[in-house]
């Protein structure tokens, strides 16, 4: 069925297959439901795959026009994963025909000495995106409940009061995200978080490749494979932090990871879903605007005229 051509455009069936991705009420979610090798039968070549997310898009583009032009909505995108599973990929891939002007990617590393000095959300707040567009958080304030917790010694290092740091900090920090979640949507923005879901299997296949082809070598971080070795606790605390987060307005996308392509195609596919859902349309003409344009037509064909 996948082979069909027009399929993206088949609205009914793109929805279907891609709500069994969202999380929108994490109470009963087990990261076990989503099969990291899922691909619903997308078994396909490279070139028709590519198309496919080429597909969605170019229907991206449209859509974020409008998003530019009405200046109301913004969108926050979030994406999370273990190492090498595709992140740098999907925003390059997905983001590749919107107009640069309205798309910002930011990528949050081990926090500098500045944010440490502040509260854990601050760094984001200030890198959140404007209204009319779309910004990326290549990592993000959630590394607060997933490497901090996985690495309680990093905890040390920031600079909270001592007593405030109990065994509820985790839930505090779940409260805290949801708040400031709910606190966005309240003001028109639109968020959907990705965890990029690979097996641990396909992420050995891929350091190995990093450390055999010239153009990936640059790629591989010994850090990387000592992070591996915490490869359950990892996957405890992001089923943990889906399980506390995920909203309707704030949903997780659990994407099956090892294929590359189904993965694109399910981002792309997510993000027309989410922004077709807003009512996004281009600013309707004012009558000063209509008179406007009218007075611009007359001096044009005059200058014409007199050419
Ligand atoms: P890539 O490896 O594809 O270039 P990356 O996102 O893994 O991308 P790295 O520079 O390898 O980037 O790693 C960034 C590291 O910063 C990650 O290990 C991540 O866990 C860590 N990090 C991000 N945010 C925080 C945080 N708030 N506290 C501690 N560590 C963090
Ligand atoms: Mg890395």
């Amino acid at each position: 069925m996948w082979q069909k051509r027009g399929w993206f455009m088949s609205k009914i069936r793109t929805d279907k297959l891609i709500a069994r991705y969202v999380v929108s009420d994490g109470r009963h979610f087990r990261l076990k439901q989503i099969d990291p090798r899922g691909t619903d039968g997308f078994k396909t070549d490279k070139g028709f795959a590519e198309q496919v997310v080429q597909e969605g898009v170019s229907r991206l583009r449209d859509l974020q026009e409008k998003l530019y032009a009405q200046d109301r909505w913004g969108v926050l995108l979030i994406f999370q994963a273990m190492d090498a599973a595709g992140k740098d990929g999907v925003i390059k891939h997905v983001m590749s025909g919107i107009n640069p002007q309205g798309c910002q990617v930011f990528s949050f590393k081990q926090p500098s000495a500045q944010d440490l000095d502040h509260d854990f959300l601050w760094r984001n707040l200030v890198c959140l995106p404007e209204r009319g567009r779309i910004g990326i958080f290549n990592r993000s304030y959630y590394e607060e409940v997933l490497v901090v917790r996985v690495h309680p010694e990093l905890l040390d290092k920031q600079q909270i009061p001592r007593p405030l740091i109990t065994r509820h900090i985790w839930k505090e920090r779940f409260e805290d995200i949801n708040a400031f979640e709910r606190y966005l949507a309240r003001n028109g923005y639109t968020i959907l978080k990705f965890f990029l879901h690979l097996s641990k299997k396909e992420q050995a296949k891929r350091f190995a490749k990093r450390l055999e082809e010239p153009e990936k070598q640059w790629k591989f971080s010994l850090g990387d494979l000592r992070e591996r070795e915490r490869w359950n606790d990892y996957a405890d605390a992001y089923e943990d932090a889906i399980r506390h987060t995920a909203a309707p307005h704030a949903p997780w996308v659990v994407v099956p990871a090892d294929d590359k392509w189904f993965a694109r195609w399910v981002v792309a596919a997510t993000v027309v879903h989410a922004l077709e859902e807003l009512d996004l349309a281009f600013p309707e003409l004012t009558a000063e605007r209509r008179k406007e344009l009218e007075r611009g037509r007359r001096l044009l064909r005059r200058e014409r005229g007199s050419q």
